[in-house]
């Protein structure tokens, strides 16, 4: 018997790993190794972990060093790729490894009890045998002929060796799907034919609004295994599909964000569609950007990466400007019948609108009811009105909790918070004066639906939210009820924005989307812009089919606004250089590197001391620390938030100063909340 020391990360805020002793024979093949679970005592508990390192020594005297339970033989170890993802990761994000490592594989690899890894095991082995029976029911279909400028871009994503980062940019509708599928063919046949495996990663930004996307990956690959890893699957299903890829059996997989950490040891190509989608941005614990580890781990592997995009975020178009990502642009619709919407805009100061709704928006509207075709009103925001109030007295529904409206929900006769998700039922009177006539101040989709409701009474109308869509399931069932041609005209929130290729839909009207314009969030813009594209490019599908002329009405205050003027002309390009220069000249990413402290506290004077003090933590030199500030949004649920933004022109040099003061401010001992984002993209 020999006695081995294993470095162990364990999920924990401590950042660290924890050295425990682990006798093993000499004789036995079952040698402890990197990547390997393991479960051990910690504390008064007993937890799983995940080996690190092997080694001979430490600073703990082994004598007082606590014995690993067990070695978790049953799984193949995670590879040397895979651990040094989870640490660049955990090191560029500040987070421990094992907060990073061990939440990116599922539960039941990460149980603490006994023998949990052979039940999971075995229980996902008899449902196997179940599954074959109806696996692969989709029909394979024949892949249409590329267009010049698809296969121009096949082939250069194919001719790749080492890593090479590829920007797709492609308007709305005009095939970035084939050329994901047909790149991942040919990468693939060029990888079998030397002789080795391929596994391919697609990553999309909510699986649930892209449906279609699964089924085509499925027939266009009939004899492959593809597996899809999102949040909606149950932890059943996670386990099965998550293996599957770490052992080599799936070939494609398909994911949300957290995919990007799957164990792939065959990757041989990533994809990630809608690549500006604030979605690859994990918004809590690690906050991570998928897009940017998907682009670390293909230059670790040496592979391929493709981002598409008809709105490349601001970052990537600005790295294919500067030659680091090669650019290949898509430039016509692909189908036959499809043609590019019109773009009108609508002055609000002109035409006076009733119920949020203008006169030739209306027109519209009832042309396309008059030829039975279908329309869509795209309006971000959800319920009936953002706010009441009493004229009498000046009373408004603020959320006694933050810095907030309660907004009003007609149906549900609620009050609600967006922010805490606080609830009261509709006053029947003023609160503070007694007033019976509490008016609702704005609109939001509920109201423009009962308007419209008035107004075509006998049109079938359909809203798609979040509120009208809470029940698992409901908003495929309404999406395929568009589809099927059961809705004339369809209402909705940003859900409706994304994925969905209409066939019927010849009009799109956009209400009242200025408020973005004026945020003080420097990217709103950016994604106000990508937002009307994507709504845009419902339009028009197959319009020519149908005889008639797609369009696109947004009714806006600003009609002069570039922002408009660019999307009139569908001019994503010009709109894009006009960002990049003002960037560039306010000193914003991409041409600064920034880190974001954000602070929770009862009080908003502790949060901004404790924040003042991080300020003063060290010298900071090549770094530019900003004065504390409140948050926007400064308290919700009764909390107080405030943040403290850091800038460099130097990544490094940001992120070799990020360490030793996040652990100085470890070392403060202050009991308040507090995250560090690195990246941040909601300042
Ligand atoms: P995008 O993802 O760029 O918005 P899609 O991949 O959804 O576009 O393609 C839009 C439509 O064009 C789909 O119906 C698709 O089947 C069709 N299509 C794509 N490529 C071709 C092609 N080369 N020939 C004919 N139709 C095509
Ligand atoms: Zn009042
Ligand atoms: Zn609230």
């Amino acid at each position: 018997m020999h006695n081995r020391i294993l470095q162990v990360a364990i999920d924990t805020p401590l950042d660290t790993t924890f050295d425990y002793r682990c006798s093993v024979s000499e004789v036995t093949s079952e040698q402890p190794h990197r990547g390997q679970f393991v479960r051990v005592p910690f504390g008064k508990r007993e937890v799983a972990g995940l080996i690190v390192g092997v080694t001979e020594h430490s600073d703990v005297p082994i004598e007082k060093m606590r014995d690993v339970i067990e070695l978790r033989h049953q799984l193949s170890p995670l590879s040397q790729q895979w651990m040094e993802l989870c640490e660049f990761a955990a090191d560029y994000y500040q987070r421990p490894l094992g907060e990073v490592a061990l939440p990116a594989v599922p539960k039941a690899l990460r149980d603490a009890k006994p023998g949990a890894i052979d039940r999971a095991l075995k229980k996902i082995a008899t449902q196997a045998a179940s599954i074959q029976t109806h696996a692969s029911e989709v029909a394979a279909t024949a892949a249409p002929v590329l267009n010049t400028e698809q296969q121009y871009a096949v082939d250069a994503i194919a001719a790749t060796t080492g890593y090479a980062c590829h920007l797709l940019f492609g308007i709305t509708g005009s095939g970035k799907t084939q050329v994901y599928l047909q790149a991942a063919k040919a990468v693939r046949e060029k990888t079998i034919a030397l002789g080795e495996r391929a596994q391919v990663l697609i990553l999309v930004p909510e699986i649930n609004l892209t449906p279609q996307l699964e089924d085509q990956v499925r027939a266009a690959f009939p004899s492959l295994h593809v597996v899809t890893l999102h949040s909606q699957l149950s932890e059943g299903e996670r386990l099965r599909h998550w293996l599957a890829a770490h052992e080599a059996q799936a070939d494609i997989l398909l994911g949300t964000r957290l995919a990007v950490l799957a164990s792939m040891p065959h990757l041989k190509l990533i994809i990630i569609d809608e690549e500006h989608d604030a979605s690859y941005k994990q918004q809590e614990g690690l906050r991570y950007s998928a897009r940017d580890l998907a682009i670390w781990r293909a230059r670790q592997l040496a592979i391929p990466v493709v981002l598409g995009s008809a709105t490349p975020s601001i970052e990537s178009w600005h790295h294919a400007e500067t030659g680091k990502y090669q650019r290949h642009a898509l430039t016509q619709r692909a189908a036959a019948l499809a043609t590019v919407p019109r773009v009108g805009l609508i002055d609000t100061e002109r035409e006076k609108a009733t119920e949020g709704l203008c006169p030739s928006l209306l027109n519209a509207l009832r042309e396309r009811l008059a030829r039975g075709e279908q329309s869509l009103l795209f309006l971000n925001r959800r319920g009936y009105a953002p706010v009441m109030h009493c004229d009498a007295c000046g009373w408004i529904s603020n959320c006694r909790r933050c810095t907030a409206f309660m907004v009003l929900h007609k149906p549900e006769r609620r009050l609600r918070c967006h922010h805490c998700s606080l609830e009261l039922r509709i006053p029947s009177s003023c609160p503070t004066c007694g007033n019976v006539d509490l008016q609702p101040l704005g609109r939001g989709t509920q109201r423009v639906e009962e308007h419209l409701h008035t107004l075509f009474p006998d049109a079938r109308i359909l809203r798609i939210d979040a509120d009208s869509t809470r029940r698992k399931g409901s908003a495929q069932e309404a999406f395929e009820a568009v589809h099927r041609g059961e809705v004339d005209i369809l209402l909705g929130t940003q859900m409706v924005a994304k994925g969905h290729d209409f066939q019927r839909l010849t009009l799109v009207g956009v209400i009242n989307p200025d408020t973005a314009l004026f945020s003080q969030d420097y990217r709103a813009s950016e994604r106000l812009f990508a937002q009307l594209m994507q709504v845009a490019g419902r339009a028009g599908r197959a319009a020519s089919s149908l005889g008639s002329v797609s369009e696109v009405l947004v009714q806006t205050r600003y009609p002069q606004h570039p922002l408009y003027r660019a999307l009139m002309n569908q001019d994503y390009t010009g709109f894009a250089a006009s960002v990049v220069e003002e960037r560039r000249s306010a000193g914003l990413p991409p041409f600064v590197f920034q880190a974001l402290l954000r602070a929770e506290a009862k009080l908003l004077a502790s949060a901004l001391e404790f924040l003042n003090t991080a300020k003063e933590l060290m010298p900071h030199e090549g770094i530019i620390i900003n004065d504390p500030v409140p948050m926007t949004i400064t308290r919700v649920a009764g909390v107080e938030r405030a943040q403290l933004l850091l800038e460099s022109s130097s990544r490094v040099v940001l992120q070799a100063f990020l360490k030793p003061w996040l652990h100085a401010l470890r070392d403060t001992k202050s009991r308040l909340r507090w995250s560090l984002e690195v990246d941040p993209v909601d300042i």
